[in-house]
């Protein structure tokens, strides 16, 4: 999408993470990250310092980490304002070497030289400001950037000093679980924050956990703070990274007692079991098994399949874990009533992680959003606010939009009508269009028109599994639900199996209010063609179904029809398929009419082979 020229001295939210950090902006049609050029949302949080060389951010220096051990970083935010005294000494096993540095505080001594964490922070946040500057196509000199609830004064300055050191102005220093919420939209619409909300943010990401209990202030100003923390807790030590070491720990453990207990692991081979077992782990949060492979020379292949219920097993300590943090978060917090769970942080991917989630809050966690840009979409919703761009933003408590499905032949199913006021709820059968199908596709659509190609394609997912039946016998019910945030959750359903798949979506995301009224205009201007095409899609459907049981029986009849009687089926036979293809051709040039009339037609005159048919088959049955 082209950015508009008006975007002088813009702010842009900032995610400066752990192990990754991410930019984005808000403008009328609400926050989206800014990319780099190859497409990369997530910048890792890694710089490489060589001797006489210019420091090297991100991918680069993360894909070399293990060439040059002693002079990368990463992890450098764990270092953010602390003393070395403190933080030093405490966190062991790291390749690059934490030293005392300026006024007592941590630092690295790294490419020849003591580099401070505000130092690689700068790095990150320069190469980020870059990126946003390539997108927007303007100078961008001033941000919101995310802290841990937890970070105290010192910390929030260290991230304000890496922050000008890379030319940035923070406007804000904005809580991580507050942006998350923002987000949302949670807390962000002046109408909507009347009422006092508590919510629990989860972030589970690389190198920490955090959880935190936020209440929203009601009537909060528009530029403060929206939230109040009422108890953070978490593990500066427990993320992404200790599941990751598991595999490994399976792994080394495996390939010892297959090749023997004396096998080393150099640095090279262990970042190289790392980089494989975060795949493994990701390939496990979609599908149900992973292959762990390991070529160790001649005769020394590891290969084995690591199921899902395996390594959720693995990793179920470090879940307990958070789970016990969280209800210490409850506990401090005064054990409040709880609206909503939000979830934040790559590891959140994990299904395990989302259902030990949902088990101890007793309810569905949102995850809507990509749980590792969450943070810095709702830094840029706050960037927005503090700029005073955020007017136009469609925080509504309506459905701007009707919301459906889409069905056989590229027509809509609305479930949910536009202006409906929410929270609404809507749910409505379908069934498949194939014999023996055991997977559904639903995708899903907003619009005010009739056929799928005129509308807005927000979410698409599968529902898999169903046992084998005859087209239009499965039971599957379709439920819509929009919450009080404008959420939309749809679930899908298939009544023998008992077999669901859910997903959430922001169906105002990336839409303006602009948007919004041209696509109301559209649908008037577009009223009787659409009608006509949508009854021409529904005739093709209809009429595929109808034309395939009477194709079946005939092949069974056949020779017991007599020949001038055969003939006139099959014209009308002949006559509806010729409806078919010219409606496949183009929908608009066919006459309804015409068409509906060809398959009353054939109706009619199958009449009498059913006869036969059934007569037949109860000749059948009785002999
Ligand atoms: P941080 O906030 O610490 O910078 P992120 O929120 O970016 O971290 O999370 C990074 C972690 O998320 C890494 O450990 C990464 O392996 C993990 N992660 C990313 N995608 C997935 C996935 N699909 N399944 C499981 N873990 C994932
Ligand atoms: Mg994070």
């Amino acid at each position: 999408m082209p950015v508009t020229s008006s975007i002088i001295d813009p702010i842009v939210g900032i995610d400066l993470g752990t192990t990754n950090s991410l930019v984005a902006f808000c403008d009328d049609a609400g926050p989206r990250i800014l990319m780099d050029d190859a497409g990369h949302a997530l910048l890792p949080s890694v710089v490489r310092f060589v001797e006489g060389a210019a420091a090297v951010v991100g991918h680069e220096a993360r894909a070399h980490a293990v060439e040059y051990p002693v002079d990368t970083v990463y992890s450098a935010k764990r270092f953010m304002g602390r003393g070395f005294a403190e933080q030093g000494a405490s966190i062991g096993g790291l390749p690059f070497a934490v030293v005392d540095g300026p006024r007592g505080l941590a630092a690295f001594a790294v490419g020849g030289a003591v580099v401070t964490p505000q130092e690689v922070a700068a790095h990150v946040l320069r190469a980020l400001k870059a990126v946003a500057e390539r997108r927007l196509e303007v100078e961008v000199r001033r941000a919101v950037i995310t802290v841990p609830a937890y970070f105290d004064d010192a910390q929030r300055q260290a991230t304000r000093d890496a922050a000008r050191l890379a030319g940035i102005e923070a406007v804000r220093i904005v809580n991580e679980p507050t942006a998350a919420a923002l987000a949302y939209g949670i807390g962000a619409s002046e109408r909507r924050r009347t009422s006092s909300e508590t919510i629990v943010v989860y972030d589970f990401g690389g190198g920490t956990f955090d959880v935190s209990v936020l209440q929203l202030v009601p009537g909060g100003p528009d530029d403060g703070e929206f939230f109040q923390v009422l108890s953070a807790a978490g593990d500066t030590r427990l993320g992404g990274d200790d599941i990751d070491d598991a595999i490994i720990a399976l792994v080394t453990g495996e390939i010892r007692a297959a090749f023997g207990t004396e096998l080393e692991f150099p640095p090279a081979a262990r970042q190289a079991l790392r980089n494989f077992a975060e795949r493994a782990k990701m390939t496990l949060s979609s599908a149900e098994s992973a292959t762990l492979e390991v070529s160790l020379g001649v005769d020394r292949n590891y290969r084995r399949v690591l199921g899902r219920a395996e390594f959720e097993t693995i990793i179920a300590p470090l879940v307990d874990r958070t789970i016990a943090a969280c209800r210490r978060a409850m506990r401090d917090a005064g054990a409040p009533e709880i609206d909503r769970v939000v979830l934040v942080g790559g590891s959140t991917r994990i299904p395990a992680v989302r259902s030990a989630v949902a088990a101890f809050f007793g309810r569905e966690p949102y995850a809507a959003l990509d749980p590792d840009q969450v943070v810095a979409l709702g830094a840029a919703v706050q960037a927005a606010v503090l700029s005073g761009a955020r007017r136009d933003l469609l925080l509504v408590d309506v459905v701007p939009l009707s919301l459906g499905i889409e069905t056989v032949g590229g027509a809509v199913a609305k479930l949910v009508m536009r202006n409906a006021s929410i929270p609404t709820r809507a749910t409505e059968m379908f069934s498949t269009s194939v014999d023996g199908q055991v997977n559904v596709g639903i995708h899903v659509l907003q619009g005010e028109r009739e056929l799928v190609a005129d509308c807005r394609s927000i979410a698409r997912f599968d529902l898999r599994g169903i046992p084998p039946m005859p087209a239009g016998i499965p039971q599957i019910e379709v439920e819509f639900m929009v919450d009080a945030n404008g959420i939309l959750s749809v679930t899908a359903a298939e009544r023998r199996s008992g077999r669901r798949a859910t997903v959430q979506v922001i169906p105002t995301y990336g839409l303006t209010a602009a948007d919004v009224d041209r696509m109301e205009a559209d649908s008037f201007t577009h009223a009787r063609d659409d009608m006509q095409r949508h009854r021409v899609v529904d005739l093709v459907a209809t009429s595929r179904l109808d034309l395939k049981w009477i194709c079946d029986a005939l092949a069974r009849v056949r020779d017991e029809l007599d020949p001038a009687y055969l003939q006139s089926l099959e014209s009308a036979i002949m006559s509806l398929k010729g409806h078919i293809a010219a409606a496949e051709h183009d929908a608009r040039a066919v006459d309804a009419n015409a068409f509906y009339q060809a398959k009353e037609a054939l109706d009619r005159v199958s009449v009498r082979m059913h006869e036969v048919a059934i007569t037949r088959s109860l000749r059948g049955e009785s002999a």
